[in-house]
């Protein structure tokens, strides 16, 4: 029996490589005997999360409205920036303003 471990595990995959898993890449998992699952989890909850750059994880579409963030070549927004909270600009200013 093998168990699918999943979450951020790109900087542990050695370390659960170690413990017999496998990768599975239609599951997007890795399969690790259930024997060893309980210490792969482990190594995936204490994983260092820093290894994506923030900027690569920050929201690029509106959780409220579906807007999707648009940069120049330049790499500044046109128009609705997404914010930090996932919602563009205006929703934001809509939220706040308590519409
Ligand atoms: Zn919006």
């Amino acid at each position: 029996m093998t168990v699918a471990i999943t979450g951020n595990t790109y900087p542990v995959k050695d370390q659960i490589k170690a413990l017999g898993g496998r990768w599975d890449a239609d599951r997007k998992a890795w399969m690790v005997p259930d024997d060893r699952a309980d210490e792969a989890r482990k190594l995936v909850a204490g994983s260092p999360s820093k290894f994506s750059c923030d900027a690569g994880r920050r929201p690029t579409k509106c959780r409220m409205c579906g807007h999707v963030e648009r940069r120049n070549a330049r790499g500044y927004p046109i128009g609705d920036r997404i914010l930090r909270s996932g919602e563009c600009q205006s929703c934001y200013e809509e939220r706040k303003m308590g519409y």
